[in-house]
């Protein structure tokens, strides 16, 4: 491991940027540790097979999430980051001055390339996973599916120097019974999303704002959770998902639905 200097070197950056980081998120490592979550930092190994009490994350475990439990009138907003990057200040500051909580679900590819955006969605928001790679799980084997699972809770904490929710997305949305309680056994809860807004196709795929808006409207339920994405696969054009959060908040609003932080479900 030992490369003359450098090591030291890069302790010490690594030290200051803790320093900077962490207090800078508003965040501490404590607060961002749900009880018996995916966190080795929060005292336990990730998995919760044949250890101690997974927490509350263990309520969701055993079946995909489309909804969040509850009867009161309440919306999650999800956004997916796999591809580029081009949306998340615009993101991050429409859901500050809306005073709004909402949830990034990262690839730890995702996290490599755009650490930067990475950490500022950490700063404000909960992190969850969505694989390492974006592959179809389906086409995995049980090994290659823990690598996903774990090298993006690997990536992801490198990245934002933040401890991540328990909560892992599949990509494409492709669960299966089989994956989903790997999940699980993995210490991660499956949440999934009540409708995409279909934003990620773009102007090009045919989507509009207003599109993208009425597919939250005609979605509303309680305990909905709302699919986006920060980004476009490439060469679609503008993030329609960013363009339409400020009415997509608004329209959920005049519904009479409060946006509410996914990880109260933790609590
Ligand atoms: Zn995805």
């Amino acid at each position: 491991m030992a490369l003359g200097g450098l090591p030291v070197a890069v302790a010490v950056a690594a030290l200051v940027l803790g320093l900077l980081v962490l207090p800078a998120s508003g965040h501490t490592l404590t607060d961002r540790c749900p009880r018996g979550g995916a966190a080795a930092e929060c005292g336990g190994a990730p998995r919760s097979v044949g250890g101690e009490d997974p927490g509350p994350v263990a309520r969701l475990y055993g079946s995909e999430v489309r909804r969040i439990p509850t009867s009161s009138p309440l919306v999650a907003l999800t956004f997916n980051a796999a591809w580029d990057e081009t949306g998340v200040e615009t993101a991050l500051t429409v859901l500050r001055g809306r005073n709004v909580p909402a949830t990034f679900f990262l690839t730890g590819r995702f996290a490599e390339r755009h650490s930067g955006a990475a950490r500022l969605m950490a700063a404000e928001h909960g992190i969850g996973n969505h694989s390492y790679s974006h592959p179809q799980f389906a086409d995995l084997t049980r090994p290659e599916a823990e690598q996903e699972i774990m090298g993006a809770d690997r990536a992801i904490r490198r990245a934002t120097g933040a401890v991540p929710l328990p909560f892992f997305r599949f990509p494409y949305s492709a669960t299966t019974p089989e994956g989903i309680a790997h999940a699980n056994e993995l210490g991660f809860a499956d949440i999934e999303f009540t409708t995409d807004t279909n934003g990620y196709l773009g102007t090009a795929g045919g989507m509009t704002v207003q599109k993208v808006v009425d597919r939250v409207v005609n979605a509303l339920t309680p305990g909905a959770i709302v699919q986006m994405h920060v980004g476009t696969a490439q060469g679609r054009g503008p993030a329609l998902d960013v363009q339409a959060l400020p009415r997509i908040i608004d329209a959920i609003h005049a519904h009479g639905y409060r946006i509410t932080d996914l990880r109260t479900v933790l609590e």
